[in-house]
């Protein structure tokens, strides 16, 4: 087996043994374990300070205000976003948040006009968000998602721990549901998105985004009209310096 291949299959047989070894535990005590415990100082949550993030933000500001949380800005989010963000990191002091944004030089070579959305969505993606966060997540073992398997058929199998790329994902709240999302964010008087008012229950960039109609998937607002259904965060493997 070639070397890159055999450190694949062991970052796989790692995900699949610490799925097995954490089922069932309590997601706060997981986070505890994995912050704390299993990759200190060497893991990094990633958050996009959308509709449903405050609950792994209060929960990793309960555990450690330091640890690090990364933020894509793609340059072309909600201004509701950024004042959000804000809200929330004073909300929860939270002192290590990292905004992570697009080469200005491929932007000026391959988006000079901010229309590389509607052109070649996939290739903004990559400029725009996985480039972006490969770069910075060459510093970390492991790094954790918000991903639920109740936002899309897409997302059915998501398993809570998945090699990538010979590191480790997190995804502590693959098996929660929209009602116990809301039920933490009450439960600790968090801040709301205020697009979440509007019927916006994924928030991305502005051009991809719009709100959900009654009896669709939370993520049916995204790139709405297109086949694409991802951003490449989760479906591209993070390797920093990979031609993308
Ligand atoms: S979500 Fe849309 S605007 Fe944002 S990076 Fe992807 S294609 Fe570009």
């Amino acid at each position: 087996m070639a070397g890159n291949e055999a450190a694949l299959s062991a970052g796989a047989d790692s995900a699949a043994r610490l799925g097995a070894k954490f089922a069932g535990l309590d997601t706060r005590e997981l986070m505890r374990r994995v912050i704390a415990d299993l990759f200190p100082g060497r893991i990094a949550l990633v958050s996009s300070f959308g509709a449903d993030s405050a609950v792994l933000l209060h929960m990793v500001a309960q555990i450690d205000k330091t640890t690090p949380v990364l933020f894509i800005d793609t340059r072309v989010l909600f201004a509701e976003t950024l004042a959000y963000r804000d809200e929330l990191v004073n909300h929860l002091g939270l002192s290590n948040v990292i905004a992570l944004e697009p080469k200005p030089a491929l932007l000026a070579v391959e988006d000079p006009e901010n229309f590389l959305w509607a052109s070649n969505p996939g290739r903004c993606c990559e400029i725009r968000k996985v480039l972006p966060l490969a770069e910075a997540l060459e510093g970390y073992d492991a790094w954790i998602s918000g991903r639920k398997r109740f936002q899309a058929h897409t997302r059915n199998g998501l398993a809570l721990f998945e090699s990538e790329g010979g590191r480790i994902k997190v995804n502590p709240l693959a098996h929660w549901q929209a009602v116990e999302i809301r039920d933490y964010l009450d439960a600790f008087d968090l801040p709301r998105h205020p697009l979440v008012a509007k019927n916006y229950f994924s928030i991305g960039c502005i051009p991809c985004t719009s709100p959900v109609r009654p009896g669709e998937d939370p993520r049916a607002g995204r790139w709405r009209g297109s086949s694409k259904v991802e951003c490449g965060l989760h479906t591209l493997p993070l390797y920093a310096g990979l031609d993308i």
